[in-house]
């Protein structure tokens, strides 16, 4: 079997599209653009250009943004300050604090200083406590990407063994909890594995759906997966590679080649689901706009 592809960069296209005409429609209503709020800690090279993708993809879509930077030396106290005068500003619908932060500041207080009707990137304990019991929430953008590719190539989850490896709180985890709600979606089986599960191997070769977001290039070879699964593979990881301009290679968390041979639909880095993070911040933030899910 040779795995067909997942097309995030298509799919996030047309997410983004529907966006735009939401927005034009939210505009047409008489109501001022929707408006996101970038807060950028210091100047580490790859959270720049992450950034940079989302305000530019903002502006394609007709939201407004603007990024606030702070040195790498900020105090949690002034950080959080500013932070509150974002949550106090009704001209700001939605917030984004990049991550990782520098060592001395603690994402989980941070990211809680946020208002939790403000969190478009859906990592407030509310959103994630929402989102577990089945409450409207906002939705971790990178998960919630995941569930519309599944949604466009009618990849269906009910009754399935999701394996999810990793555990992380942006990425893992919601992943794992959206695949294993008895509600709207999911309904999958799901196994959760991190750094000190026994014979990674033993749970990835039973897998159904395979969700690989470890941030270890190659961790997923081919002789670790079934025949017909379908693999998502969240992984971006920058290999050195001298032939290249930039000097490296963005690689996923599965060797790509043998996995695919075995696979029935397969992400690809870049390409996959990268992309389709982008678009669900878009969608969140005019949902923040609209009040869709905390009305007032
Ligand atoms: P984290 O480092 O926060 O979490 C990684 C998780 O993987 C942890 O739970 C860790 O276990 C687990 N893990 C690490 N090594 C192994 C291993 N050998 N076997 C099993 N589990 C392992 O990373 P993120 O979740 O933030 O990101 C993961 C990857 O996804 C990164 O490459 C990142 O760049 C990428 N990413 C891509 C996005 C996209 O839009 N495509 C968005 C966000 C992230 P433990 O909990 O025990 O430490």
């Amino acid at each position: 079997m040779s795995a067909k592809i997942i097309d995030g960069k298509k799919v996030a296209g047309i997410t983004r599209d529907e966006v735009r005409q939401d927005v034009e429609d939210w505009l047409d209503a008489g109501n001022r653009p929707p408006f996101l709020q970038v807060l950028l800690v210091g100047n580490d090279p790859a959270s720049n250009v992450y950034v940079g993708a989302k305000t530019r993809a903002c502006k394609e879509v007709g939201i407004e943004t603007d990024t606030h930077r702070l040195p790498d030396t900020v105090s949690a106290k002034e950080l959080k300050k500013t932070i509150h005068r974002f949550n106090d500003d009704d001209s700001i619908d939605g917030i984004l604090v990049q991550l990782p932060l520098p060592s001395h500041l603690s994402s989980h207080d941070v990211i809680e200083a946020i208002d939790h009707k403000k969190d478009v990137d859906g990592f407030h304990p509310m959103n994630v406590g929402r989102l577990t019991v089945g409450q409207p929430s906002f939705r971790s953008c990178t998960p919630a990407g995941i569930f519309e590719l599944f949604k466009y190539y009618s990849i269906p989850t009910k009754g399935k063994h999701a394996v999810v490896v990793g555990a992380s709180n942006i990425v893992g985890r919601p992943i794992s909890i959206m695949l294993s709600k008895e509600d709207s979606e999911g309904k999958a089986t799901t196994t959760i594995c991190h750094k000190y599960t026994k014979d990674l191997t033993a749970h990835t070769i039973s897998a159904d759906i395979l969700i690989v977001a470890a941030g270890q290039p190659n961790l997923v070879k081919g002789e670790m997966v079934k025949e017909g699964v379908v693999v998502v593979d969240v992984g971006i990881n920058r290999v050195a590679d001298e032939t290249k301009e930039k000097g490296y290679t963005l690689v996923g968390d599965c060797h790509f080649e043998s996995v695919q041979e075995k696979a029935s639909w397969i992400t690809p880095v870049p390409g996959g689901v990268g992309p389709m993070t982008v678009a669900m911040l878009m969608k969140n933030t005019l949902l923040a706009a609209k009040r869709s899910i905390y009305p007032e």
